[in-house]
């Protein structure tokens, strides 16, 4: 079984420190697949300077450099991965980046290619900001063949751009569904990747306040028992001593498991 952990919201506002402190010892165990902003627009979220949440300004990872070095030497060490988080982040006032922004495909073009030139590594994989997809943004991400981590993407064919591989992953969902016993809007992380034409896509666990061990305990169980993988996605600047404490009782629990192995998120598709 696979166990990968995901950490959003990387960008130009972070700090190596704010990075260090969540996962200095954790990184080294479990590598962590980081998912950058590469020209971050600020947005109300903590982890980002009041100043900054509606200056409109977009920020330049570069103009960071000793996050720059920082992330260089931690890809470099297989400490961590580097995934696209958007281009700004920035929100709309009809919706979020991948919703409402113009020029989507150009986004993923060159966010990406920025990404792999100034933190020298690939990218292969695509978190959409605040988990929003428009059907629009999932065509662009799929032409980009980037593949998707997600958190509560919709399977839905009518939210979907239509290829021939829609009805049968819809299928697997369904019956995923009945064999979980779940009503038809309990909430469902689907723990294969769904291979489409050009793109496959998984969806995480989340941990952010209110998650227990419990809850993260349970839904690796289930995905363990239907011989599935699993991924943890959480942001670093939200993660307090009670975060920490379920985060690091989660990863003993999985590291006990005879059949699990940490994985960088990307070999979640492979
Ligand atoms: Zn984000």
């Amino acid at each position: 079984m696979k166990v990968a952990i995901r950490d959003d919201d990387t960008s130009y506002f972070t700090t190596p420190e704010a990075l260090s402190r969540v996962y200095g010892d954790v990184w080294s165990r479990a590598p962590v697949c980081l998912a950058v902003v590469p020209f971050a627009v600020g947005y109300e979220q903590p982890g980002i300077p009041p100043a900054h949440w509606h200056s409109g300004e977009s920020f330049a990872l570069d103009r960071n450099p000793a996050l720059v070095a920082f992330l260089r030497e931690l890809i470099r060490s297989r400490r961590v991965t580097i995934a696209l988080h958007g281009y700004t982040h920035q929100d709309y006032p009809d919706g979020y980046e991948f919703q409402s922004a113009p020029d989507l495909p150009d986004r993923l073009r060159r966010g990406r290619a920025y990404l792999e030139t100034l933190l020298e590594c690939r990218v292969s994989v695509f978190v959409p900001p605040h988990n929003a997809l428009s059907k629009g943004g999932l065509a662009a991400v799929s032409a980009s063949r980037l593949n998707i981590l997600g958190s509560f993407l919709s399977f839905r064919p009518s939210m979907r751009p239509w290829e021939s591989r829609t009805p049968a992953n819809w299928w697997a969902i369904q019956r995923y569904r009945r064999a979980t016993r779940r009503t038809r809007g309990e909430p469902l992380v689907y723990p294969h990747a769904l291979k489409y034409s050009r793109h496959a896509e998984f969806g995480c666990h989340s941990l952010v306040p209110g998650t227990t061990f419990d809850a993260l305990q349970r839904h690796f169980d289930e995905a363990q028992r239907f011989g599935g993988d699993f991924c943890l996605a959480t942001h670093y600047w939200e993660i307090d001593a009670t975060l920490e404490q379920v985060m690091r009782a989660f990863l003993d629990f999985a590291a006990r498991q005879p059949s699990v192995r940490f994985v960088p998120a990307e070999e979640l598709f492979t």
